[in-house]
This record gives structure tokens, sequence and C-alpha cells, in this order.
């Protein structure tokens, strides 16, 4: 099996921008003319949510911010001996310590922009890289569940929800509680790093920066209902693709399909170093298809002819390109007008 490390080619890395400079109002005149006729598919990436104080992986400059960054492997995490044992102790302490952020985290103006897009149907599919489900936030109260789940596509998954590997399915809250109750020093020692205000660096999959501590004390429960069909030590994951492992055949073809049945393509806040994202762009430019990339710092996609990219910040031009789009709609419609007004701005304080 092919394993690919997301990165951007150390050329694209080491060239200037690919972007014209622009400025902020002329470039919400080009994102709202080119949203104007509708249809339009729409990519996320990590960038999208670190205003709601989600850290992308990458800073403005296209190198990982966090230098010790590892990604968790598929393989090591479903190995089923002791090591494997030993590396699900410590990706579920990490990430224990690191889900409630993610889980409190709340929607930015850019998911409430794009959500207005969506409720009026000018973006009929969003596709996220991101698994921290603040898109469907942006919707709670607006859409049901099964409407959200047709016209938003979580490519890699969601952090949202746990199987074990004999398909058994728990949410995430409730997991977390079992792992409370099953680690009671843990749970002390994660009260106290929020009463102090206290936050472990957290990656955008909620797996965090932890030194000197002893993984091997941590315990991971076994499944319940396993449990209830004498089976032991079963393999729990959280439902998110992990490097190595195969996206879903059916996500991957709903993605394509989705591209294919759009009349352009918008990426926001992604530097499309992973493949299955990257793919999609690929395949629009084949379909002449017009895109258009708003994204801070260098992307996999610059040396493509046929990508316009504005370098500029989604949270500074995106909400008033949605209202220009809009016209009169974005203050008669009350949903449309409440979107516009919501949306936290709240990065990470420590970013480059
Ligand atoms: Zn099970």
């Amino acid at each position: 099996m092919r394993i690919s490390v997301p990165t951007i080619p150390a050329a694209i890395l080491s060239s200037t921008s690919s972007a014209k400079p622009i400025s902020p109002a002329a470039a919400v005149e080009r994102i709202a003319s080119f949203l104007a006729s509708g249809n339009v598919a729409t990519v996320t990436g990590a960038g999208v949510s670190v205003d709601s104080g989600i850290r992308a992986y990458r800073g403005s400059k296209g190198r990982y911010l966090n230098p010790n960054y590892k990604p968790i492997f598929y393989q090591e995490l479903v190995d089923a001996t002791k090591k494997g044992f030993a590396f699900r102790q410590r990706y579920w302490l990490r990430s224990y310590l690191g889900y409630k952020p993610v889980r409190d985290a709340l929607p930015n103006t850019t998911h409430y922009a794009l959500a207005a897009l969506q409720y009026t149907n000018i973006i009929p599919k969003l596709i996220t890289q991101n698994v921290d489900g603040l898109h469907h936030k942006a919707l709670a109260g607006i859409w049901d569940e099964a409407r959200m789940n047709q016209h938003i596509l979580e490519l890699h998954g969601s952090l949202h929800k746990v199987h074990c590997s004999h398909g058994h399915i728990v949410d995430r809250d409730t997991f977390q509680d079992r792992l409370s109750v099953a680690n009671p020093q843990w749970k002390a020692y994660m009260d106290e790093l929020e009463a102090t205000g206290q936050r472990p660096r957290t990656n955008p999959d909620g797996d965090v920066f932890l030194e000197g501590v002893d993984y091997g004390t941590f315990k991971v429960p076994e499944c319940p209902d396993c449990l209830l069909e004498s089976r032991l030590n079963s393999i729990l994951k959280p439902e998110l693709i992990f490097f190595g492992e195969s996206i879903k055949r059916e996500v991957r073809d709903r993605s394509q399909l989705d591209v294919e049945n759009c009349s352009r393509l918008f990426l926001v806040g992604t530097t499309l170093a992973t493949y299955s994202a990257f793919r999609l762009v690929k395949h629009a430019l084949e379909l002449k298809k017009p895109v258009l990339l708003l994204n801070v710092g260098p992307t996999r996609a610059d040396p493509l002819s046929g990508v316009e990219k504005i370098e500029l910040p989604s949270g500074t031009v995106l909400r008033d390109a949605v209202r220009t789009v809009l016209g009169s709609r974005a203050i008669q419609d009350s949903v449309v007008d409440a979107m516009l007004h919501s949306g936290v701005v709240r990065p990470p304080i420590d970013d480059d």
C-alpha cells in the first residue's frame, strides 16, 4: 500500500507566491462575480477553521506549524500486536486531551458565510477535509441531519464518531465519558489544565502535543457491544481517515460526482496537500471548469494553469462577498441575515 504524507513540493514552498496582490475590496468583487452564477462546488480545508481556534497544520509559509508534527499512520493505529496496543494508548490519551477544544469550537464568519451560500443553494455541494464538524454546526437548527449529509461531504471523516473493528459505532461524547471513567487520574489532569487555563497544543485532528508522560497508564476501555458478544480486544478508532488509510470508495466517487455536476469549483483555506482534495481540482480542470482558490500561503495547486488564486484570509473578504452576491436577500431573509452576523473570530494566539 502506498503511504503518502501530505507535503507541498519544496519547489513550490521556495518560490514566491503565484497570486497577484489584490486589495480586499477588489477580492470581494472578484469572489462575488465568481459565485454569482451559482452551482458552485466548494472544497474547504484546515485554514477555514483557524478563526475558530483550531490550529492549521501549516502556516502562511506552507510549512508545518508544529515542527514535531508526525502524522498518525493507519497501519500503526490498527496493528493488532502489543506494539499496536501501546500505540493506541498513546493515540487515545492525546486525543482524549485534545478532543474538548475541538468539540467546543464554534463556527467562525467563514463557516457562516459559506452556510449562507449553502442555504441559498449557490453552493449545492460542500466538500470538507476538516473533521471538526463546524460546517454542520453553522447550519444546526436550519437543516436537519439528513439534509446536511446530502449537501456536506466529510472527505476525511469525522472526529465526532468512534467505531470498533467489529462495526459498532458510538458518538464521541459517550466514548469520551468512558475514557474519563476508566482514567480518573487523567480526567483530573485534564480538569486541572482547564482550571488553570492551559491548553495543550492541538492539531486539527484533535491530537495534542504531549511530552514526558507515561502513556502506559492510559486505559482504553473495551467496546461494550463486543463484550456482550464475548469478544475482547476490539480495536477502537475515530471515524476519520488516517494517513495510509484509503478513503471509502463511495466517498471518493461522490466527491468526484460533486465536481462533475458543478459549474465551477471554489477552494477555501486549503493547501491541497492531501491527494484526495488535489485530485478534485485536477478533475475540475480536465472538465474545463473555472477554479478559484482563496488561501494564504503556497498550495499544491499553485503551478496548475487554470487555477485563479486570491491570497487573502477568507475571514476578511468572504462575508462581504456573500452580501454582494445575495444583494437584498442578505438583509430581507432573516436566516441569511443572522448567518451574516454570526461567527467567532478566535484564532490560536501563538500562530505564525
Ligand atoms: Zn465492538
